[in-house]
């Protein structure tokens, strides 16, 4: 085993990278009357990839960094499902929604806390504004194991959904009290069984690793029970402890997280463990078999990340749908919804697209994002090909950043010369930090620590 204590020197904050630049760059110098024109003007060969955020949940998991509305009234919902359908019915206004469909994510907040009869309707009006889905489409949903059941499932399968991605984070029942989300092993298992009746061609489990009372013991208990699920795919996320950020974060005593080097044991455990049981790291934070098309990618050099993690569908329009959802067009802007249900239901009813803010990506920022998703997806940035893409000698525009990976080299972390820059095994585990040489924004934020979250 190695030495991780030296390694606790990266513990630091930085992005994860789910985009470039981060949403702390977003702002409203994108303005609404812009944000259409890039709608109206994409490429109508594109494809289209779709996030729809179903954001309510009935109670707090303490690490939740997601964006969630807490309710039990059944009204909230069937209210934003009206919500959601005038969305559509505007967005189609600007965009040509016969593009061909090849990606469709349900996230959340707790999609399966909608009933099967409100599933089945929001699947049908997607289906009505965007008929052209493609036959190999991958069509995802986030499961809470504790809401879902047999109805909800054959809705989704019969709704063409063919992945679905189950929380677990961690079986341990101290750390389940401790995070507030008691989910016993059975119910993860009925879920299980529940997606192979359906026949879901992708089924990938969530852990997460830094939560309160782990230790490399106890999360190898949980790694056993959930290998034991035999999933397709895994995904270990480092937990990201913003308390600034998030209120119910606050109730998580700090005093009981793991230090960062039992972090990265517990995390080069896993690659061990799950690489000896016929997975294989994908990404930062990824596992699959190797028959898995994610795995396919990564030989190929043709994994790309966003913010639903890691995907083989590149080169698509993403539009966000349903409060707070993210888009991504042609690697030319970001554009976010409003987080606030007041200001998204305002911007409707005034017959606007709920848009709030985001970016648009200048050349700087362009050659910076293909440099970090490429370390990001693939561990590797192949410098030849860089070069030929952009026209630009890498050695110079990146001086800074070459020189500030020198220690990483030393650390043996990666390797470098001129045609390449490849982490080695241990390098992976400290991918964010080997990335932010090259975020331009880095330096404003360097100063102010509650930014961002700490790298390990
Ligand atoms: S982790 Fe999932 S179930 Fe828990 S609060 Fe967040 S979105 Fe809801």
């Amino acid at each position: 085993m190695l030495d991780f204590s030296k390694f606790t020197k990266y513990s630091k904050p930085g992005p994860r990278y789910t985009s470039y630049p981060t949403a702390l760059e977003f702002s409203d110098a994108f303005g609404y009357d812009a944000y259409l024109d890039k709608l109206k003007s994409q490429d109508p060969t594109r494809p289209l990839s779709l996030y729809f955020h179903l954001p309510f949940c009935r109670n707090a998991c303490y690490f939740c960094g997601c964006n969630v509305v807490f309710t039990s009234k059944e009204e909230k919902k069937v209210r934003y499902i009206d919500y959601l359908k005038r969305e559509m019915e505007i967005l189609s206004r600007y965009v040509d929604t016969s593009r061909r469909v090849i990606q469709l994510h349900f996230g959340g907040g707790t999609p399966t806390f909608f009933s099967a009869a409100q599933l089945q309707e929001i699947i049908a009006a997607i289906r009505s504004h965007f008929k052209n889905f493609a036959p190999e489409a991958e069509i995802s949903c986030e499961i809470d194991p504790r809401h879902i059941d047999d109805a909800q499932m054959k809705v989704l399968h019969e709704g063409g959904f063919n992945r679905v991605s189950f929380g677990i984070q961690d079986f341990d029942e101290r750390v389940q009290t401790a995070v507030h989300r008691i989910q016993p092993y059975d119910v993860t298992k009925a879920a299980m069984v529940l997606a192979r009746k359906y026949g879901m061609q992708s089924v990938n489990v969530d852990l997460i690793y830094g939560l309160p009372f782990q230790s490399l013991e106890t999360f190898k208990k949980t790694l056993e029970l959930a290998l034991s699920l035999d999933p397709d795919r895994f995904a270990v996320f480092n937990y990201a402890h913003v308390p600034w950020m998030k209120k119910t974060m606050r109730k998580i005593d700090e005093t009981t997280l793991p230090r960062p080097e039992e972090k990265l044991s517990i995390m080069q455990y896993t690659i061990d463990y799950l690489t000896a049981n016929g997975y294989r790291m994908i990404g930062m934070d990824h596992f699959a078999k190797p028959e898995d098309e994610l795995f396919k990618a990564i030989e190929k050099g043709e994994l790309h990340r966003n913010f639903q993690g890691y995907t083989t569908k590149g080169g698509a329009d993403l539009i966000g749908i349903g409060l707070t959802s993210i888009g991504e067009g042609a690697a030319d802007y970001y554009a976010q919804n409003f987080k606030e249900m007041a200001s998204y239901e305002a911007a409707i009813d005034a017959g606007k697209l709920p848009f709030e803010r985001g970016a648009v990506l200048n050349e700087d920022d362009k050659i910076r994002q293909y440099v970090i998703m490429e370390l990001m997806s693939n561990f590797k940035l192949d410098i030849t090909r860089f070069e030929a893409k952009f026209g630009i000698v890498f050695k110079e525009y990146f001086a800074d950043a070459i020189a500030a990976l020198k220690p990483f080299a030393e650390e043996a972390l990666v390797e470098m010369d001129d045609t390449k820059i490849v982490c080695t095994p241990t390098g992976t585990l400290l991918i964010r930090n080997i990335s932010m040489p090259f975020d331009a924004y880095m330096q404003k934020h360097v100063a102010n620590k509650k930014t961002f979250s700490k790298t390990v």
